[in-house]
């Protein structure tokens, strides 16, 4: 790097976590430590919080020949990844110079060259931090404008509806120069909610929810029922993919593989058929629970979406309820169509992989006219049939864990 290009470095905007009055403490360095545990697999970087923004500074070399052969640069890597931090409402790449008038236009000239040279109407708008600083935002702004008038014949001035905005920060040590900014993952820091357990399957809808409760700072594990051999490997290794994919938002994810054979294969042989599903969700619920709280995990969280299926309805709901004793259930796309749910699995980058055509527990012995409003009653005099309390401790005695590292 030569001395008079502009240093790089990206500029995240912190959301909700700025109005968290005294918490904001630890919600930022929640956040600050997620960011940096997120950047630790592309480089090295600096990471500080200064006034509800993070300035990430790459501290490596780039490798030039990896450049020349068209590999993306470590700081575009590393804005990738910050878009995908959940606490930060914008990103920006910004260029940093010293807080002098002089440097200030150079580098906005400069660094914003190739956006400049693509608009025909621009803006200045600059902030202090810094009060000190000779000229007022107004003043520095009008100075930076003419700067950049002089430089660039074709541009004008248009305050109301510019194509682009050019913005100054001057800060206490530094200025920032940068242009408009991208929006981010928005919502709260991962684990600044505590920890919840997702029921996640290999379809559609469970790993959207995970996505929306971390959003909401959960850090988020999972627990997947698999019934080998009716279910498969390559059925269970989707679920694992899908953990991880989902991983790319919520952080590392703890992967528990429940063994639901045995259980299935009883309710099949011992209760009514019609009540199979409703059954085998309440199986689930008491496994994910009683793993849940041995593991420190608050809620539950699932994919349901009120009426979308026959174990949706809300006495399918409630059945399924009525079994968590200890902590909620969590349902964030309760009040979401299906459309809505495709096209947020389409973001987060689940859809393809939730769509490969693989069976799901749910899908193995259920009865062709599964049972949409069962009652209570009717419910727990089959389960009367079963030692339930010795089912689900067998369960939870066979879960196999896998941590899936983020990124890995
Ligand atoms: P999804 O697209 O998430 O599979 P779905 O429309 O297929 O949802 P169901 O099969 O009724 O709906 O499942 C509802 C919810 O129950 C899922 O979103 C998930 O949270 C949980 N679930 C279903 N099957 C499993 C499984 N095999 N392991 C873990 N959780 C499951
Ligand atoms: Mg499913």
């Amino acid at each position: 790097m030569t001395p008079n290009t502009p240093s790089e470095l990206i500029l995240l905007k912190v959301g909700e976590v700025a109005l968290k009055g005294l918490n904001r403490r630890s919600f930022e360095s929640q956040l600050m430590s997620n960011l940096r545990h997120r950047l630790r697999r592309v480089g090295r970087f600096s990471c500080e919080m200064l006034q509800s923004t993070a300035t990430v500074t790459c501290l490596e070399e780039e490798d030039p020949a990896a450049l020349l052969l068209g590999a993306p640069s470590l700081i575009d890597r590393a804005f990738e990844e910050c878009l995908r931090v959940f606490g930060f409402v914008s990103a920006t790449r910004a260029a940093r110079c010293a807080k002098e008038q002089q440097a200030i236009c150079e580098t906005a000239a400069s660094y914003l060259k190739e956006q400049l040279q693509k608009v025909r109407t621009f803006k200045v708008e600059s902030k202090r931090a810094d009060k000190r600083f000779p000229l007022t935002s107004p003043e520095l702004s009008a100075l930076v404008g003419g700067a950049l008038l002089e430089r660039y014949s074709h541009l004008k001035v248009d305050l109301h509806h510019p194509d682009l905005v050019v913005r100054v920060e001057v800060r206490d040590r530094e200025a920032f120069v940068h242009g408009d900014a991208t929006p981010a993952a928005g919502g709260l820091p991962v684990a600044s909610s505590g920890r919840g357990t997702l029921l996640l399957s290999g379809g559609i809808d469970s790993p959207v929810a995970g996505y929306l409760m971390a959003r909401r700072g959960l850090r988020v594990d999972a627990i997947h029922f698999h019934s080998f051999p009716y279910t498969s490997e390559m059925a269970r290794q989707k679920v694992e993919d899908l953990a991880r994919l989902m991983g790319r938002w919520t952080g590392d994810v703890d992967f528990y593989v429940v063994p639901f054979t045995d259980i299935q294969e009883t309710l099949r042989d011992k209760c009514a058929p019609d009540f199979f599903t409703i059954l085998t969700r309440r199986f689930m619920v008491r496994i994910a629970e009683a793993l849940a709280v041995e593991k420190g995990s608050g809620c539950l969280i699932t994919g349901e979406s009120l009426g979308q299926v026959a174990s949706q309805t809300l006495q399918g709901l409630t059945a399924t309820d009525l079994v968590a004793e200890r902590i909620p259930i969590l349902r964030p796309l309760i009040g979401l169509d299906k459309d809505d749910i495709v096209a947020r699995a389409r973001h987060i980058g689940t859809f393809e992989k939730s769509i490969e055509p693989y069976e799901d527990c749910c899908a193995i012995f259920s009865p062709k006219h599964p049972k949409t409003k069962p009652k209570l009653s009717e419910l727990e005099a089959e389960e009367a049939k079963l030692d339930l309390e010795a089912m689900v401790r067998d369960a939870v005695e066979r879960t196999e864990l896998t941590m899936i590292k983020y990124g890995m």
